[in-house]
């Protein structure tokens, strides 16, 4: 029998069983997250649907990301008992895969650009994770590479999230989505609305939507002028972005592997103001506040619904709440700290109320 220094033993396969198992424990223990309906005066022909993945025990939908990417790892045989984990990124991931880490018994290095708002660092460091710190932002990757050749298991979000996840099925999210519909009176929604950052989101909803033969249509919600907005309109995957936003886990400055132009079926653009102010808008009709992002999610349903409608058109919408909006507190939610970032959501506020109130979202000039 040939045996080299990197193969694997009876003992390492059995730590590979018990992680697995805690894995499927885990994922056993965990309730689906609700789809939540609301209803427009402006919009009687159309229901709105938002699925909160906020209510994951790392309080973004990166915990369902966090749990693939292990069970990746794991079952191509690249985490070995006892190795560090390391990844780049500068959120909400890093929380989710701090947290599994901790689940499996294994070190976990977060790699950020120093940047990074100090309560991020601070919630991996209280999961057990180390965070290092990189002056350049670009040089994340190569930082984690870098980790990687020295012996950790890179998770890797940006090269795996679009295949780590079962697009098939197997509870991913849009089979999620499609049997919390089964009762609801427009079942097929017309569109699933969500936001690109790894771009593993959108691959998992497109892939799934064309699998199940559904004539829904996917939109994917940006911060104007990002990576994904230029890239998808001309089909280059070497566009960059033309402004940069202050909307964490979506807006990437360059097209990522992972994000699928093909199953992507419409590009909303949403202004970083807008964003903000439908995520407040959000808390005002939920009760409970949310990211930025899911606040891009929303005004993006709102520009299709206000289509639809001109259309005359009836249907439902589905999109994502991301995550948690008490990550933001001292940054989109501080008054202060939007004036400082010249964010005026007044003209906005009034926009979206109008909207609901009429059935027509009109940016405000
Ligand atoms: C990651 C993230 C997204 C985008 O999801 P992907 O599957 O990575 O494309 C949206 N919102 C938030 C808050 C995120 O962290």
């Amino acid at each position: 029998m040939n045996t080299s220094p990197h193969c694997e033993t009876s003992a390492d396969r059995a730590w590979v069983n018990t992680a697995l198992a805690l894995l499927e424990q885990e994922a056993t223990r965990s309730a689906d997250t609700h789809l939540l309906r609301l209803d427009f005066p402006g919009f009687p022909d159309i229901t709105f649907y938002f699925k909160d993945e906020s209510v994951h025990p790392t309080g973004s939908l990166k915990h369902r990301l966090a749990r693939s990417l292990y069970l990746y790892a794991l079952c191509n045989g690249r985490l070995r008992p006892g190795q560090t984990v390391v990844d780049a990124s500068s959120g909400s991931t890093a929380i989710s895969e701090a947290w599994f880490a901790r689940l499996l018994g294994l070190q976990f290095i977060a790699v950020m650009p120093a940047c990074t708002a100090p309560q991020k660092i601070q919630a991996v460091q209280e999961l057990g994770g180390t965070c290092d710190l990189v002056d350049d932002p670009t040089q994340v990757h190569a930082r984690a590479a870098a980790h990687a050749a020295n012996g950790a298991c890179h998770l890797d979000q940006f090269g795996l999230a679009e295949r780590a996840t079962d697009w098939r099925g197997n509870n991913n999210i849009a089979e999620s989505i499609l049997g919390q519909l089964r009762r609801e009176p427009q079942p097929e929604p017309s569109w699933i609305v969500c936001g690109a950052g790894t771009g593993g989101t959108s691959a998992t909803i497109g892939r799934y939507l064309r699998y199940r033969r559904l004539s829904t249509r996917l939109c994917v919600a940006e911060p104007t002028g990002s990576g994904y907005v230029h890239g998808w309109r001309t089909r280059d995957r070497n566009a960059v972005a033309s402004q940069a936003t202050r909307i964490e886990g979506i807006g990437r400055p360059k097209v990522e592997p992972g994000f699928l132009f093909e199953v992507v079926d419409a590009v909303a653009e949403v202004d970083d103001a807008a964003s903000i102010a439908a995520a407040l808008q959000l808390e005002e009709l939920l009760g409970t506040r949310y990211g930025g992002s899911s606040g891009t999610n929303f005004v993006a349903c709102l520009q299709l619904a206000t289509a639809m409608r001109a259309r005359g058109e009836a249907g439902s919408i589905v999109t994502l709440l991301c995550d948690r909006g008490k990550r933001y507190q001292q940054t989109l939610f501080d008054p202060a700290w939007r004036s400082a970032h010249g964010l005026d959501l007044t003209p906005w506020q009034g926009a979206l109320q109008t909207a609901l109130a009429t059935g027509t979202l009109t940016p405000p000039d």
